[in-house]
């Protein structure tokens, strides 16, 4: 029998202390987080493995050995943080505070207060002595703030052995409760968009500031990056996101058409009709985006620059081909003069099923932990850890159990960030339960 109180307390205070250690990325200095952890679980009687990719930048391993029906079921959170500035927030955003019926701190969402969930349950499985069917593989990991490349990628590709999975758990969608009145809506990531950042670079004839010609490389530029701006991608609503409209149609009577006849052309029309595609957080999930976030240009008030540069943040739905997405960008400037310059491609994975074993068990478990829960597909506008076992072909679902209001999801990587208490042992519980379901 799993002591609940000891365990309840365990995760409220470990995650208050958690959230005192620095490991704002960058540096990261991932290895504090994970000795912080390694000595949680030493404390409960448990194993650990730490893995190096970088100075400073540890990830950690722990495992209950199952008997091998199966791959490991592997619980994935990250030890890094993104800064946080102090002025804006009601507490130290390296405090731990608790406060108000909250644990407050940098991290608190995004991910320390998952992983310390995932870490309690891992201990109450682990305090059962049970046959297990499969492995339960708790993950610790370095850098994912910036992007993973000194964290889950080397780690993948150096010890792809001790990484086996069936089902990966991790950070992607919350437990919205303003979605459905009176009903937790449980927004499990499936999938992600995958980001392609591009350089452009377009040159000109430079001179004094007093005699302009019409061929500085400013003048020539902004036209074509003005057209690019106002072209919009073709609205594409995928499986997942399907999946999530047909939810989502149990309850809002504007999708009443969509619930009755399940078309997705008619899910398209009710979409452009009501123009959903002009919520920032809908457009970003229904297309292509292209985000330009950068200008760099002239040194001086009085000279005509002969060079411009721009950075575009281009995020790119799982079913686009980037080189047609580039087709449609050089066109779209309609000049042929600017040089694009493709310079960092993210890994682009196919979907984790939103149906089946693994995502059914999922569902279970929230269904069964959270009374009147909706559970439903989404996909992620922004990246996680999850494409590179999905780029593997593990099934991963992310999803922290903590029920936000949408104003709250700014406290994500914003201020006062902060996770409530009942979430922390509601979530242990979850994935406790999920656990059991899906290696006992
Ligand atoms: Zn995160």
């Amino acid at each position: 029998m799993v002591d609940w109180e000891r365990l309840d307390a365990l995760t409220v205070e470990a995650l208050s202390q958690y959230l005192r250690i620095d490991t704002t990325n960058p540096p990261g200095n991932e290895s504090a987080g994970a000795a912080f952890l390694g000595d949680l679980l030493r404390e409960n009687g448990l194993d650990y493995r730490l893995f190096e990719t970088g100075s400073g930048r540890a990830s950690l391993l722990a495992r209950l050995t199952g008997v091998g029906e199966g791959k490991p079921l592997i619980f994935l959170n990250h030890i890094d943080v993104v800064p946080a500035e102090a002025e804006g927030w009601q507490v130290h955003p390296l405090s731990g505070e608790i406060r108000d019926g909250y644990v407050w701190g940098r991290g608190a969402l995004d991910m320390k207060g998952m992983g310390i969930m995932q870490l309690a349950a891992f201990i109450a499985v682990a305090g059962e002595s049970r046959r297990l069917r499969r492995d339960l593989v708790f993950l610790a990991v370095a850098d994912e703030e910036a992007g993973g490349y000194t964290g889950l990628k080397p780690l993948l590709e150096k010890h792809p052995q001790d990484l086996e999975a069936d089902l990966v758990v991790n950070e992607g969608g919350f437990a919205l409760t303003d979605l459905v009145p009176g009903k937790p809506f449980f927004m499990v990531a499936c999938s992600e968009k995958y980001g392609v950042w591009l350089r452009l670079v377009r040159r000109g004839v430079g001179g004094h500031g007093s005699m302009p010609t019409g061929q500085g490389a400013l003048e020539l530029f902004l036209p074509a990056l003005v057209r690019l701006m106002s072209r919009k991608r073709p609205l594409h609503i995928n499986p997942i996101m399907q999946g999530f409209f047909s939810r989502l149609a149990e309850y809002w009577e504007i999708l009443a058409p969509y619930r009755e006849d399940g078309d997705p052309e008619t899910l398209r029309r009710i979409v452009e009709k009501n123009r959903l595609d002009s919520i920032p957080a809908l457009n970003a999930v229904l297309r292509d985006t292209a985000s330009l976030n950068m200008l760099h240009a002239g040194t001086k008030i009085n000279v005509i620059p002969d060079r411009a540069e721009a950075f575009l943040d281009c995020r790119l739905l799982p079913e686009t081909d980037a080189e047609e997405f580039l087709r449609f960008v050089r066109e779209a400037l309609g000049d042929e003069e600017i040089e694009i310059d493709r310079f960092l491609d993210m890994e682009r994975a196919p979907a984790s099923p939103s149906e089946g074993e693994f995502y059914r068990a999922v569902e279970e478990s929230i269904l069964a932990c959270y009374p009147g829960a909706v559970v439903s597909p989404f996909m992620l506008s922004g990246l996680s850890d999850s494409r590179f076992f999905r780029a593997r072909g593990v099934a991963c679902y992310g999803i922290i159990p903590a029920r936000l209001g949408l104003a709250d999801l700014t406290r994500v990587h914003g201020s006062d960030e902060r996770i409530a208490v009942k979430d922390l042992r509601d979530g242990v519980r979850f994935l406790y339960d999920l656990a059991l379901r899906v290696c006992a």
